[in-house]
């Protein structure tokens, strides 16, 4: 997992809070930090401010997730997070490439392992070439090991433009230019709360309070929390569901040259364990996805009364539990199960011995679910007076985190008038 601490605590005091900033944008992760730099950018005559509830950025979110520069395959044409991604990833590359930070672009393999999955790799495909992906082939099963020597399947699709890179070190870079900017980040800085004036908002926060003439909300796992702190009673909430991954061994990566991943039943695309490198070599399996009972517990006892009841007391989380029980149960069990992940795994690379699966770290995604039991697939964005709320960044958010950006600067630049 990419929880290398990037930006070590700062031990100097933080920067002071301004009396008044134009706009703030609430949470540093890689969202919050590229809306800040695209603001910025564009306005830098105007006070931008990056407001943290943690000691360094990218701590939760973006520091805990698959490490993939996504090609922008799975996502229905003209959705926002198709329009994002591929736009976002070009992007992306550019500037790992000028900052000197580390990625591969090393192809990734989608193996169907039943002929049952073939019609939903030919939609994959489909929506691959609709979003203007370039060198997808398709593979008949005898020809998948050209790619991955060690990987079996009865078809297959070769996306050759999908990478690897550390988003911690991507979001570190994000703030290095703010703060190179003039753009302080005020870290240990938590929003509490959030007052309307007549020409702006008061933005209450555990170092004290401020006034602010508008807000961007991009608070991951808290954004409803926030939302609804703003006076928006939006009509999602964020039930988080934490992944669990495993460490390949170190003497059996060589199993993998790249990415494969499972056809995704497009109910529930972020399901599927997957096999993934990482750049620094070393080569995971995971995430399953199980309702965490804690939004920002990594560890699988982790509990918290008043996130466990937020998930419990909404009805869209009972109504997409009647739907969906039996895949519920099905991510529980494999939770925490070598054996069940390793059986998983097997399906496409028979070699895979469950004693090659060592712990590894997890991370939890910001789920938006709608009071219909539904969950929602696409990025939303919701307006209240003077602010901008992300209420659902999945992934690929931090692929398409350059895209994002300059989209919410764009609205707000249309919102608040800038
Ligand atoms: C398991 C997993 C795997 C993933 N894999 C990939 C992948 O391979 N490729 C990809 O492109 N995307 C992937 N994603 C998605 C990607 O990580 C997210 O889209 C992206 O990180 C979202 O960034 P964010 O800034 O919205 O959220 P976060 O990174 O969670 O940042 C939100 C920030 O807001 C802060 N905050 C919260 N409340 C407050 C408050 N009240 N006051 C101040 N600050 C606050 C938090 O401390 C946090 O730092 C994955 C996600 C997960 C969970």
């Amino acid at each position: 997992m990419a929880t290398k601490p990037l930006w070590p605590p700062r031990t100097a005091p933080e920067p002071a809070l301004p009396e008044r900033a134009d706009v703030v944008c609430i949470g540093a992760g890689i969202i919050g930090l590229a809306t800040a730099r695209s603001l910025s950018r564009r306005f830098g005559q105007i006070d931008i401010r990056v407001v943290e509830a943690e000691p360094r950025p990218a701590v939760h979110q973006t520091g805990h997730n698959s490490g993939v520069i996504h090609s922008g395959l799975y996502y229905k044409p003209g959705s926002l997070k198709a329009r994002n991604c591929v736009g976002g990833r070009k992007r992306l590359i550019e500037y790992c490439d000028r900052q000197g930070i580390p990625y591969e672009i090393c192809g990734k393999l989608v193996i169907a392992t039943d002929p049952e999955e073939i019609p939903r790799l030919d939609e994959l495909e489909r929506r691959g070439r609709a979003n203007g992906l370039a060198g997808l082939e398709r593979l008949p099963s005898e020809r998948i090991a050209e790619f991955e020597p060690h990987a079996i399947g009865v078809d297959a699709l070769w996306v050759p433009e999908t990478g690897i890179v550390d988003y911690t070190a991507v979001a570190g870079a994000y703030a290095d230019e703010l703060e190179a900017a003039g753009v302080p980040l005020h870290l240990r800085t938590r929003v509490t709360g959030i007052q309307p004036r007549a020409d702006g908002i008061v933005v209450e926060t555990t170092a004290g309070d401020f006034e602010a003439g508008h807000a961007i909300n991009c608070a991951g796992l808290q954004s409803d929390r926030v939302a609804r702190m703003a006076g928006l009673d939006p009509d999602v909430r964020i039930v988080p569901f934490r992944g669990e991954y495993f460490d390949i061994a170190p003497e059996r990566r060589n199993l993998l040259r790249g990415l494969i991943y499972p056809v995704p039943d497009p109910r529930f695309p972020f399901l599927g364990v997957h096999l993934t490198r990482r750049v620094d070599g070393s080569v995971e399996a995971g995430p399953n996805a199980v309702l965490a009972l804690k939004r920002e517990g990594y560890d699988r006892g982790s509990f918290d009364a008043r996130d466990t009841w937020s998930s419990l007391s909404y009805p869209g989380f009972w109504k997409m539990s009647l739907r969906y029980w039996k895949v519920g149960l099905g991510e529980m069990a494999r939770s925490g199960s070598r054996a069940r992940f390793g059986r998983d795994l097997r399906r496409f690379v028979p070699e895979l011995r469950d004693s090659d699966l060592m712990p590894g770290g997890s991370g939890i995604r910001a789920q938006a679910l709608d009071r219909k039991g539904n969950l929602v697939d696409d990025f939303a964005i919701e307006t209240s007076p003077r602010m901008l709320h992300v209420l659902n960044a999945p992934s690929p958010g931090a692929t398409a985190s350059l895209a994002i950006g300059d989209t919410l600067a764009d609205r707000a630049a249309e919102t608040f008038g800038l």
